[in-house]
């Protein structure tokens, strides 16, 4: 399951972060994840409770953000936003752009308490 990798080195960030700031108790972490990465809120969820068990983080709460991927045309110079997968600009039909988001995978928050 390619979200218990991703949230285990999530949780390693988190449990160093909070070693480093001396927390006793982390109460809740907010990530932002890209759509990009396919990763699917509740297997996150559920690799969390499993693996935040014995740790400092054990009664912290998991939020996930999902950032949708938006991308901008190379040959109209359009903004727009992938819906199912589609990634042809649908302002000129092209397949040539940029990915501006939908690639993050970030910790945004870490409450805690020492
Ligand atoms: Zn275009």
């Amino acid at each position: 399951m390619h979200e218990m990798t991703i949230v285990s080195n999530i949780l390693n960030i988190v449990l160093e972060t909070g070693k480093e700031n001396n927390l006793s108790v982390i109460n809740r972490i907010k990530v932002k994840v890209g759509k990009q990465h396919h990763l699917a809120p509740d297997l996150m969820t559920y690799a969390f409770e499993y693996l935040k068990k014995g740790t400092i983080a054990a009664p912290a709460v998991l939020e996930v953000e999902k950032v949708p991927v938006s991308l901008l045309c190379r040959n109209c110079s359009s903004s727009f936003t992938v819906e199912d997968s589609n990634y042809i600009c649908p302002f000129c039909g092209s397949v040539q752009w940029e990915m501006v988001s939908g690639r993050e995978l970030t910790i945004e928050t870490i409450e805690g308490e020492r």
